[in-house]
């Protein structure tokens, strides 16, 4: 039986990378199609020349090579957006954009050539629910269009609409994940994520900064297992059409969670807490607990995450020691 071919939008993003992986390790072909805004061509380095290895930096928005990627692959797994809290306050108009338009562009072809879907959306579409644990068919409660943060959600939320539309109107195969604070090594803290902030102020002794009171929570997911998830949805005709929670494992406070990145990296670093005010923009909302149900998909795929929060932070901080070996090696 030939390869299962998968395009990646967003492939040389953080999950993209560790996606291609994983199914080049399933035998399959991979396209990664990425422009490189937020992610990076050290991510795919390491995957170069691999035997079914493919890989092309350019826009989403360049139409004709989108149509012609997606009609070469019998998947497409759409994970190309703006993200991260910090870059979505800064930049509101882009990350409209990018997320709306994208997926747009994505469906349209996918439809043209009837090829199945996978969108990534996020947890953060549930906003301020305080409905713990959030299931997929609860309400949305998201804040008012004057703060910036919710536009992510929002555009988010109609990227959802439309996959679940196309699916409606036109029986393209689609499925809607929410991903949960995915984590683990190469991602960045550039645009605000909040492990490898720490680590890296933890390893480099400077100030580990947690945003608010600290008395939020988090579930964090390990990469490694989000992508598995991913590849079983793609695979699995019961999940066509539906949207999944892709997340779990311990809920952490960010204090307890500064506290444990500072012990496993055994650092001198001190707590400080700054307010939002100062992190983000004046009037910044976060919520207070971000927790998945995720029986929809251990029902049907037996799911669960395998790696914990501790586990992930000694990966994180592996790989940030690691970075810095190289760099001082390269410098000497
Ligand atoms: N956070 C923090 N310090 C940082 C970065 C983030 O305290 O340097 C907090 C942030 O305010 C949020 C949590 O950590 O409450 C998770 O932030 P992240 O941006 O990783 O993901 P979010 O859950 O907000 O999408």
């Amino acid at each position: 039986m030939a390869a299962i071919r998968s395009l990646i939008t967003g492939g040389a993003g953080f999950i993209g990378c560790h996606l291609a992986e994983q199914l080049l390790r399933e035998g399959q072909e991979v396209y990664a199609l990425d422009n490189l805004s937020t992610g990076s061509i050290d991510n795919i380095e390491h995957l170069k020349g691999r035997k079914g290895f493919h890989y092309v930096i350019d826009s989403l928005e360049n139409e004709h090579l989108l149509a012609e990627m997606i009609d070469r692959s019998d998947v497409v797994y759409h994970l190309a957006a703006a993200v991260g809290v910090k870059l979505i306050v800064e930049s509101p108009v882009n990350t409209i954009e990018t997320n709306v338009h994208g997926t747009e562009l994505v469906l349209k072809h996918a439809n043209k050539k009837r090829k199945k879907v996978i969108i990534a959306s996020t947890s953060e579409v549930y906003g301020k629910s305080t409905r713990v644990p959030f299931r997929e068919d609860h309400d949305l409660v998201l804040g008012p269009t004057s703060k910036g943060r919710w536009s992510y959600a929002c555009s988010k939320a109609i990227d959802e609409f439309l996959a679940i539309a196309y699916w409606h109107e036109k029986r393209l195969p689609v499925v809607v994940v929410r991903l949960f604070n995915t984590v683990g090594p190469r991602q960045t803290g550039r645009y605000g994520m909040v492990i490898p902030s720490f680590v890296k102020q933890a390893v480099q002794g400077t100030p580990i900064t947690v945003y608010g009171d600290g008395k939020q929570s988090r579930c964090f997911t390990y990469v490694g297992d989000v992508v598995k998830a991913l590849v079983a949805l793609s695979d699995h005709p019961g999940a066509v059409g539906e949207v999944f929670n892709i997340g779990g494992g311990r809920e952490i406070t960010i204090n307890d969670l500064a506290l444990l990145v500072k012990e496993k990296a055994r650092s001198s670093s001190e707590i400080v807490h700054v307010p939002y005010d100062q992190a983000y923009e004046k009037g910044f909302e976060d919520m207070p607990r971000r927790v998945p149900d995720i029986s929809k998909i251990n029902h049907l795929l037996g799911w669960r995450p395998t790696i914990d929060v501790e586990q992930i932070v000694e990966k994180v901080i592996e790989f940030q020691r690691a970075g810095t070996r190289l760099e001082e090696a390269a410098a000497v």
